[in-house]
């Protein structure tokens, strides 16, 4: 392997790897995406993508086999707290909190049960996947509680016998539901994150990840903003302006053969509803467009 390309790792299969390979592509690096393969050389720029277990990257990325890491805030905070308690490294950066991945950890009980504070858990069995965060929530909470390490289908483990409430990752609620469980506590809330390792030295590394940074943030922003385009009165033209949501310095232009219209384009970094459209509507805006922003840089 050739030691000067930037080493990313990205999870192999699930939740995350879809949209952070769509994040990849959008920031330019062409990507063959043969998943079967441990690592993929991006053809465009000197970077090589690890395709792994989601709870292999911290550790990757906090023993510097890797520089950057995709991977859910949970899993971070997790492998942390457990590295920190068996004395390894457990440093890393926070580089970027990413638009997708969104979850949080949470505290289900049986529906049956009754469930008043927190308190009502006390010397239960409680099954998760997350057994440092849940420890040191209930070490918080003063409450003890033996905690069940499952490393899958936690929802299940209060029907089958293994627990008395669970500990997972929630989010729609579906799943719950579907299990006869209800959420009691929320522990944490997470989505993706770009994470890095410690130690790296200025020079080209260090300038390719700012380069990423910058394409990522702004994959991002133009994922959040719209481009609207109205045809307005004169007279109207503040009104509005005023009412465009999170829209800057819009543009003015004159419109062909009309002297008592004008075409407005604004770039919002709000989402447009369709109230908002209704109200430029009844302030004389007409041909109003809200179009999807592909790419922006700032
Ligand atoms: P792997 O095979 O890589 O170990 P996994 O089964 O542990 O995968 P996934 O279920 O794919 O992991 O979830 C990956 C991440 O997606 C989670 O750690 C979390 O950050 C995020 N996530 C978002 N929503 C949910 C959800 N409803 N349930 C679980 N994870 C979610
Ligand atoms: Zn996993």
């Amino acid at each position: 392997m050739n030691e000067s390309r930037l080493k990313i790792a990205v999870q192999r299969s699930g939740r995350l790897s879809d949209a952070t390979l769509q994040i990849l592509e959008r920031c330019g690096l062409k990507i063959n995406p043969s998943k079967n393969k441990l690592i993929t050389h991006v053809k465009n720029m000197p970077i090589d993508i690890l395709f792994v277990r989601d709870d292999d990257i911290p550790g990757l990325v906090m023993e510097g086999f890797v520089d950057l890491g995709f991977v859910g805030e949970n899993t971070m905070q997790e492998v942390s707290l457990q590295r920190a308690k068996f004395g390894e490294n457990a440093l890393f950066e926070n580089l970027i909190k990413l638009d997708y991945g969104h979850c949080r950890l949470s505290l289900a009980t049986p529906e049956e049960n009754q469930y008043i504070n927190i308190r009502s858990l006390e010397g239960s069995r409680i099954a998760t996947s997350y057994p440092y965060l849940l420890g040191e929530f209930l070490k918080k909470e003063g409450v003890s509680a033996k905690i069940v390490h499952l490393t899958g289908s936690v929802e299940v483990a209060p029907r089958a016998g293994l627990a008395d409430a669970i500990c997972d990752l929630v989010s729609t609620g579906v799943t719950l539901e579907a299990n006869g469980l209800r959420e009691v506590e929320v522990m944490l809330r997470s989505s993706a994150t770009l994470v890095q390792r410690m130690d790296i030295a200025p020079g080209p590394d260090k300038e390719l990840i700012a380069r990423l940074i910058v394409r990522i943030k702004g994959v991002i922003k133009a994922r959040e903003s719209k481009y609207i385009m109205l045809h307005a009165p004169l007279d109207k033209v503040d009104a509005i302006i005023d009412i465009l949501p999170g829209a800057e310095k819009p543009t003015i232009l004159p419109l062909a053969g009309s002297d008592k219209q004008v075409a407005i384009h604004a770039v919002s970094t709000e989402t447009v509803f369709w109230e908002t459209m209704e109200s430029l509507k009844k302030l004389g805006g007409s041909s109003i467009l809200v179009l999807p922003i592909e790419k922006m840089l700032e």
